[in-house]
């Protein structure tokens, strides 16, 4: 009774207008409700229809209110997951942990999830260091909004009032283009520390500066990254990687100090002098096919990132008189293996990796019938793509993707012709790139700035 007493007025004093939530109706904020994907206004009445509460809620609203399409729409309901489940024939609960409804309708899925309480020591069992491991309890729609993790986050809106339901001034931070966590962010970041690393991509994508409050904690505390699972991390790191605004999300990263001998895979991207330009160059890239929502490919984007770790530890093992394609082979599990431990890269993206890899020496090869073999393979396309961002680097000549575009391109008179004007047999790597250091020789069309050079 006490302790409740005291919560209350301790609550009070710390957030004084948390209870009552602010309605903003659409004069204020302009999102109709034809804006939303049909299926999430399907879910919202059906789930009204029925007499519960339900709301589109998170990502959705907020990316609206800024002007960004938004990736897809959650809902938040009062409605238990049988609830739902017994109301869409087309649905299914999933999650052990917490469950929640994926709804499909048409070709988009809405994520259904029931009123949660929120995460604190006196509900939910935690690590050692404070993350919570279990946050199973339904809670009240308040409870729900203050779980959430940024104010901006924790926007409830009723498509059919077209109201904005605030309980955090999620609207008007918003507007101040503020990132700000609700509650106090060092306790926050403990329950779990996957939230600095959201901070970090949400306000690199929206274009909004991360509140001081919740921004100086990050760098002291990005040690607790270290005892996410690696799953976790690895779809993070994917979020990140594919929001169409790579390099913004990486620049911050290193600002906030948060790559630091924390990822490997961030250390790598981040501090290797070596592939610096090539690691940027795929990175853009990424960020344009995403922002014109062409397809992109993990396996693709990760083998760029460690590309220039493979390199120098192929090269290790050439040195110490290893051969050629069995040393490449070593190199990349190497590589791999290294990463392995914090991230947990999926076994199907680490195939792909390998495979654009293993394709690389393979390019050197332009005599004989070898060329007509290397371009029937599966992955000619992703490896030659791969062949022309290191051309576009400056690692290699421009001349050997052109090379291989004709010859992929060109009838049987011409591709015999092409292998008879292309060298022989290309001269192995180290060789080529001692060559390349002369002047007129090297990256023709990028201005011949190879990593090492730029090092
Ligand atoms: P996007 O979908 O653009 O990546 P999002 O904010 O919608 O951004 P989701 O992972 O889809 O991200 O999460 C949906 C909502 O769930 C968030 O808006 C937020 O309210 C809540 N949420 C997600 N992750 C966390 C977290 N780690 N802690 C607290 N709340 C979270
Ligand atoms: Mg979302």
């Amino acid at each position: 009774m006490i302790r409740k007493l005291l919560r209350r007025v301790f609550t009070r004093r710390a957030q004084p207008v948390r209870h009552e939530p602010a309605l903003i109706p659409a004069e204020r904020h302009h999102i109709r409700r034809e804006q939303l994907s049909p299926a999430a206004r399907k879910v919202c009445s059906v789930l009204q229809e029925k007499g519960h509460k339900a709301y589109v809620v998170g990502g959705a609203v907020r990316d609206l209110l800024i002007g960004h399409p938004p990736k897809d729409y959650d809902v938040a309901t009062s409605a238990t997951p049988e609830e739902v489940r017994a109301l869409f024939r087309r649905s299914r609960i999933i999650g052990r942990r917490f469950k929640i409804v994926h709804v499909m309708s048409g070709p988009e899925t809405i994520e259904v999830s029931t009123f949660r309480a929120s995460q604190d020591a006196n509900n939910a069992d935690t690590d050692e260091h404070g993350r919570v491991l279990r946050d199973n309890v339904y809670g009240s729609q308040e409870e729900d909004a203050t779980r959430r993790d940024f104010t901006v986050n924790a926007l409830y809106y009723d498509p059919t009032t077209e109201t904005i339901v605030d309980y955090h001034h999620g609207v008007a931070d918003i507007q101040q283009k503020t990132l700000r966590m609700i509650g106090e962010p060092r306790t926050r970041y403990r329950e779990d520390p996957v939230r600095m690393l959201r901070a970090v991509r949400l306000a690199a994508k929206l274009g909004l500066e991360i509140d001081p409050a919740a921004r100086h904690p990050i760098r002291d505390m990005a040690v607790l990254l270290e005892n996410v699972p690696a799953a976790r991390l690895f779809d993070e790191m994917l979020k990140l990687l594919f929001s169409g605004y790579a390099v913004r999300c990486l620049q911050q990263l290193r600002e906030e100090g948060l790559h630091h001998g924390l990822l490997p895979m961030l250390d790598v991207i981040l501090e290797q002098p070596m592939g610096e330009r090539f690691v940027w160059l795929s990175l853009e890239n990424t960020d344009e096919r995403v922002r014109q929502d062409k397809a992109v490919s993990p396996g693709f984007l990760f083998a760029t990132l460690l590309w220039h770790e493979v390199l120098a530890a192929w090269e290790k093992r050439k040195d110490r008189g290893e051969h050629g394609q069995p040393a490449l082979f070593e190199a990349m599990d190497e590589v791999l293996d290294t990463q392995a431990g914090k991230l947990a890269i999926t076994r199907r993206i680490v195939g792909d990796i390998k495979d654009i890899w293993a394709l690389q020496p393979r390019f050197d090869k332009r005599a004989g019938k070898t060329p007509y073999r290397l371009i029937e393979q599966p992955r000619f396309r992703a490896g030659w793509d791969f062949l022309r961002l290191r051309a576009q680097a400056g690692e290699i000549s421009m001349e050997i993707p052109d090379w291989w575009d004709r010859f992929a391109h060109a009838g049987h008179d011409e591709r015999e012709a092409l292998i008879r004007q292309s060298p022989a047999e290309a001269a192995p790597a180290k060789k080529r790139r001692r060559r390349k250091r002369k002047p007129n020789d090297a990256g023709v069309t990028q201005g011949g700035e190879t990593g090492a050079e730029a090092a």
